[in-house]
């Protein structure tokens, strides 16, 4: 095993951490290398925390084209291109185009399946050396649907595809429903539920990560974003920052949205979007349900985090920009008394939408792997909706690549170089 080699991680969100873990964890030297200050918010920072097996079809399906066409024409609907004359925006739509297909998922599902578990054992671990700071919590997920033709959609095809895939999923009718989750009322005409599905309070993972990165000393710079690169003889020779040079035998490339951007001057095109999304967190929530939902229709997640629960939604391709569109907040909001009907939106009066930028690769499936034409060089990003899922086991896949043993999961779809 290839041991001791000094690797600079590029971005300290939750994958970039996971890396540094991981590394670490080998006996590298590792540096972690941010942007932003010490304690800054990540993409995951507001995410539902969600660590889901169940997520097993990527976002490039069959169909996705189509509904997104529609809901572009509807200012409330969970998922949104704006239109722009943008070189990149035009390639990463016509590569999302041409990987909706069935065959992209037959490829993808039983990779995202093996991706999804071996995170998630690896999030059991992690609990188990951490005193469970991070409240992992192991009471599945339920796809919550209020009409017969989602629920037989939902049942023919995710459910059915798990189950093929060994993830149970069971198909519940409206009182099957409830007797899952008592303590709410639901108005719906059933649910899949996935017991296998977790969640975690995202922040915290994020703060107990950052905390054994420095029991095991790996190096933070804060403040030091990436400028640029020294390049030699087809390998990166040092990391340029605002703060100096660094050189390195291995740097991964963790910049989330903003991977493609760090790595101007490399002559590599990533292709990638900014997906924003939404959250608001109730903190004193009038009930509090004890499982996570989703309003399949309205493609809303649903977390009790602790004592608070937080609500989160809808896809947003606009570019990198922090601009809050309340057109889009009040979509979730108003979908909320609609599932659960003990809700108003007033329970909401004074709570600040959070916004995160998902990373968002055309076909569906992260960046995991080295790329071409540096060979020192590994992707570790592209994640989308599945990047607090799939952080540790990122990480982990890291290590093996730099170890040269066979992969924990196989690397082949997600090859940073697959297309062109
Ligand atoms: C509303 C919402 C709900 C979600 N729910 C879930 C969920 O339930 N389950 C799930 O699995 N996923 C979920 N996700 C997706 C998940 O949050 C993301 O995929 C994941 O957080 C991305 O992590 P990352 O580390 O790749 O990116 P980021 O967290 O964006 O980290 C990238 C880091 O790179 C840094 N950086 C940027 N530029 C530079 C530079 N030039 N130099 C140095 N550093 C730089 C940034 O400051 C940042 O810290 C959700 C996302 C949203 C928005």
């Amino acid at each position: 095993m290839a041991q001791g080699k000094h690797i600079v991680v590029c971005g300290g969100g939750i994958v970039g951490l996971s890396c540094a873990y991981y590394l670490a964890r080998e006996g590298h030297r590792v540096t972690l290398i941010e942007r932003d200050a010490e304690g800054h918010d990540t993409c995951a920072g507001g995410s539902a925390g969600y660590v889901s097996p169940s997520h097993v079809i990527p976002l490039a399906a069959p169909g996705m084209v189509m509904l997104g066409l529609k809901w572009m024409m509807s200012p409330r609907s969970p998922f949104y291109i704006k239109p722009r004359l943008d070189a990149d925006l035009l390639r990463w739509g016509w590569l999302f185009w041409r990987s909706c297909t069935q065959q992209n998922i037959d490829r993808s599902a039983p990779i995202l399946r093996d991706l999804c578990l071996e995170s998630r054992k690896l999030f059991v671990e992690l609990a188990a050396g951490a005193g469970n700071d991070f409240q992992l919590e192991q009471q599945g997920l339920l796809n919550l649907c209020k009409t017969q033709e989602k629920l037989d959609h939902e049942s023919h095809g995710l459910a059915h595809l798990a189950n093929e895939l060994g993830v149970e999923a069971q198909v519940l009718d409206a009182k099957a429903t409830a007797a899952l989750d008592p303590g709410v009322k639901m108005d719906v005409l059933g649910s899949v539920y996935f017991p296998i599905d977790c969640h975690i309070t995202p922040r915290r993972f994020v703060a107990t990560l950052s905390a054994m990165l420095k029991q095991q000393r790996v190096e933070f710079r804060f403040n030091s974003p990436v400028t640029g690169w020294r390049t030699s003889g087809g390998r990166i020779a040092a990391v340029q920052t605002a703060l100096g040079e660094i050189e390195a035998d291995e740097f991964i490339l963790a910049g989330g949205s903003w991977s493609p951007g760090m790595m101007q001057g490399l002559g590599v095109r990533l292709p990638m979007q900014a997906g924003k999304g939404y959250s608001l967190t109730l903190e004193n929530p009038r009930i509090l349900p004890k499982r996570p939902h989703i309003f399949t229709e309205a493609r809303v997640a649903v977390t009790p985090m602790g004592k608070t629960l937080r609500f989160g939604g809808t896809m947003e391709i606009s570019g990198i920009n922090r601009d809050v569109r309340p057109e889009r907040v009040q979509q979730i909001i108003e979908q909320v008394p609609r599932y659960f009907p003990e809700f108003t939106p007033a329970d909401f009066a004074g709570v600040k939408p959070w916004h995160g930028l998902r990373p968002v690769s055309p076909d569906g499936m992260p960046y995991v792997g080295r790329f071409r034409n540096h060979s020192n060089l590994i992707a570790a990003c592209g994640h989308a909706m599945l990047g607090v899922t799939l952080g540790p086991i990122t990480g982990l896949l890291t290590a093996d690549i730099i170890a040269e043993r066979k992969p924990t999961v196989a690397l082949e779809t997600l090859n940073p170089n697959r297309f062109g």
